[in-house]
């Protein structure tokens, strides 16, 4: 684990080596002010941890619910639904070998402040576990028809039942438990797969790469489109008829102007790796946009503070201001069945996007600190724009930007990059690159 307890999303690692049933008694313990709802995604480690957490809470004399196997958003609604906090076992995207928690309150990801406060709390609470203590551990099975309830509603049921889309949904984590119930539902024809309650049949970060099988199942089953979770389904990454991702930056640009189109409140909120689509996307739509730094927590806290209409981060989390204010891939999934109902095939649809180059790369930080590297590489770099340095540091020239942030997951510093001129996008990423190579030596 990192040198941090939490990082860009909860607290992750791998299983028993940072992840211990010790360490998730004690998170929960320091984390219980009040009765708290815990959930978990289908990883083998989860059911123990889930006992531990649950330990945690019960031994300070709170009550716990039970919710099972859910994803993320639908502990999130559970907070809001109970009044309660809430804590998600899972370690979202990261193999199998991974576990963690993700801490929730009001219906989002605690804030930083909040981590920093359980971080002090942990080191100097020991166990206060007493004789008469009146705690119970209970259940919530509704919790799943109340999430499909609550999206139902944000979206034309009738128009979607109308077309009945053919949909291939890989699940292959939490989201084996809502979505293509929901979907089936809402009309669509549903094929699943991935959908065991148990482990993961493939990796779970929703990549091109580790597609390859459902991308092969939506072209020989002729679907009209397919969506893929990660592993705690707050995440939802759109395939088309022809069995390609549409793309993360074309997938949220769809998304945005499908929120556009018919709003009064046109304020948006994406993040430092917004691309220049998106960025041209929002304002061809009338809209207006704030950049946060990368990360979920950051959006959820900015969506309310900001009323903004929608929260996108183009890994395909995207809040919408109607659902939970926590990334939701279930309602993605309902939103982009909509689409297709009102607009038709995705191929179609993505092809007025024209994606300029870009490069994404990650590269091993061992040796160093993440934030030193950082500092490092920021006092190397000497090109002029536009500058942000709220997560790492961005740079907005007239015809491009590129970003440089440390990894809030993984001991890896990340490079992005995207120029309308593939020559000078070339000659960026090599300077760029050369630096950061020096840099984490
Ligand atoms: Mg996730």
């Amino acid at each position: 684990m990192d040198d941090m307890l939490f990082g860009t999303s909860g607290i992750r690692g791998i299983y028993g080596k940072d992840i211990t049933e010790k360490l998730a008694c004690s998170v929960a313990h320091a984390f219980a002010e009040s009765n708290v709802a815990i959930g978990r995604d289908t990883r083998s480690s989860g059911q123990a941890l889930f006992h531990a957490a649950a330990s945690g809470v019960l031994s300070k004399g709170y009550n716990t619910i039970d919710l099972g196997i859910v994803p993320t958003p639908t502990v999130a609604l559970a907070t809001k639904k109970h009044n309660i906090r809430g804590i998600m076992i899972t370690a979202s995207h990261n193999p199998e070998e991974y576990n963690g928690l993700k801490l929730l309150e009001n219906g989002k990801e605690i804030s930083k402040e909040q981590e920093k406060k359980i971080t002090a709390q942990m080191e100097k609470e020991g166990f206060s576990g007493k004789w008469d203590m009146h705690s119970a551990s209970m259940r919530d099975d509704a919790i799943i028809d109340d999430h499909k309830s609550l999206i139902k509603k944000l979206v034309d049921e009738k128009s979607i039942a109308k077309k009945k889309p053919k949909v291939i949904i890989d699940c292959n984590g939490a989201g084996a438990a809502i979505t293509p119930y929901l979907l089936s539902d809402l009309g669509c024809h549903v094929v699943s797969i991935n959908a065991e309650l148990q482990g993961f049949n493939r990796l779970p970060e929703p990549t091109a790469n580790n597609l390859q099988k459902t991308l092969a199942i939506v072209r020989a089953t002729a679907a009209d489109f397919g969506i893929a979770h990660d592993g705690d389904a707050d995440r939802a990454i759109i395939i088309d008829e022809t069995g390609q991702l549409i793309g993360l930056d074309v997938q949220l640009a769809l998304a945005i102007e499908q929120e556009l189109e018919h709003a009064k409140n046109k304020l948006i909120l994406t993040t430092v790796e917004a691309s220049l689509l998106v960025r041209e996307t929002i304002e061809r739509c009338g809209g207006k946009y704030e950049i946060s730094p990368v990360g979920s927590t950051y959006l959820s806290h900015k969506l309310e503070k900001a009323n903004a209409i929608f929260a996108g981060e183009p890994c395909g989390e995207y809040i919408y201001s109607k659902g939970v204010p926590c990334p939701d891939g279930i309602l993605v999934a309902a939103k982009f069945a909509q689409l297709f109902a009102d607009k038709g095939h995705f191929s179609n649809l993505a092809k007025r996007f024209k994606p300029y180059p870009m490069v994404r790369e990650k590269f091993a930080c061992i040796k160093k600190p993440k934030a030193d590297v950082i500092e490092k590489i920021k006092q190397e770099i000497s090109i002029e724009g536009k500058r942000n340095d709220e997560d790492g540091m961005r740079i907005d020239e007239k015809d491009g930007w590129f970003l440089i942030r440390a990894s809030g997951t993984e001991p890896a510093i990340r490079l992005t990059a995207e120029y309308k001129d593939k020559k000078k996008l070339e000659e960026r990423a090599v300077k760029l690159r050369a630096i950061i190579q020096s840099s984490i030596l």
